[in-house]
């Protein structure tokens, strides 16, 4: 038997699936592998799902997740986790009451809502409950505009309303704020905010891409930064490197389906 280690950096996606690849826990794999780390699953919902959109899904029952949490505590040594879809607020908080119970280290929450083509991963019954019970316990969050509209119950129309938002989200308990700009109509640029726990805040700037290859952009952004954690980076690296993944994945993305294609996690 070869001999039993737990060094390697391991981290956890607690989310969806997605048949079609190119999204939710399968972006999150892709992702992670790619940044040079194991990772692992805990299920929340399986979605029957392609490039042109979420045909359905069924979430899982939260003894389930329950289950797939205690199994991964009892054996491997997870040093950092995200979440995705959560699907509706039993589902939030079976994932809340896990993440009390075990350390699975710093918790990055990207506040999956709706999907491009406008399936809801997140019923509106469920806001409240991420606002209120998972984003205390978030290391980061990382909304897109709607997202960060929906949880601070402000309109974002300029980057000034950007800083704004990251300062609520901050208040509502989440340690360090990434606001993706992506979503601004008609902006050449998709620049996003990051505001750290110390106050220490800076913008990212990028170039909009000119594609519709976009399936799975938020999952790879907050799986890459899940992965930099786990390998013992600092938030400020992590999310750094988050950023610059996303922006080369995308370059690169995929011309498979009918719809938004898949990123290119060879890039
Ligand atoms: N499906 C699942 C399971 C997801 O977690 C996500 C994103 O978080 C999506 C779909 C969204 O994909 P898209 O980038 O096309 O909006």
């Amino acid at each position: 038997m070869s001999k039993m280690t737990n060094d390697f950096p391991q981290a956890l996606t607690i989310a969806g699936t997605d048949s079609g690849g190119g999204a939710g826990i399968a972006a999150d794999f892709k992702t992670m592998q790619e940044r040079g780390v194991f990772a692992t699953m805990v299920v929340v919902a399986v979605t029957a799902q392609n490039t042109l959109g979420v045909q359905d899904a069924l979430p899982m029952p939260p003894q389930l997740i329950d289950e797939q949490c205690a199994s991964l505590a009892a054996d491997l040594k997870i040093r950092a986790c995200k979440t995705g879809m959560l699907a509706d607020p039993t589902r939030v908080m079976a994932v809340v009451k896990n993440l009390q119970k075990y350390d699975f280290g710093p918790v990055t929450v990207d506040p999956v809502m709706i999907a491009k083509g406008g399936a809801k991963l997140l019923s509106d019954d469920a806001i409240a409950t991420v606002r209120d019970q998972l984003l205390p316990l978030a290391s980061l969050v990382t909304p897109n505009l709607p997202e960060a509209e929906e949880l601070t119950g402000m309109k974002i129309q300029t980057e000034a309303d950007m800083i704004t938002a990251g300062k609520l989200l901050q208040g509502m308990g989440a340690k360090n704020v990434l606001v993706k700009g992506g979503h601004f109509a008609s902006a050449d640029e998709a620049n996003d905010f990051v505001l750290l726990e110390n106050g220490h805040n800076f913008w990212l700037t990028a170039k909009r891409i000119p594609t519709h290859n976009t399936h799975g952009t938020g999952d790879t952004i907050s799986a890459c930064i899940t992965a930099e954690l786990a390998k013992g980076k600092s938030m400020e690296k992590a999310i750094r490197i988050g950023k610059a993944y996303v922006e080369a994945t995308i370059k690169d993305g995929i011309n498979v389906g009918h719809g938004h294609g898949p990123l290119n996690h060879w890039a």
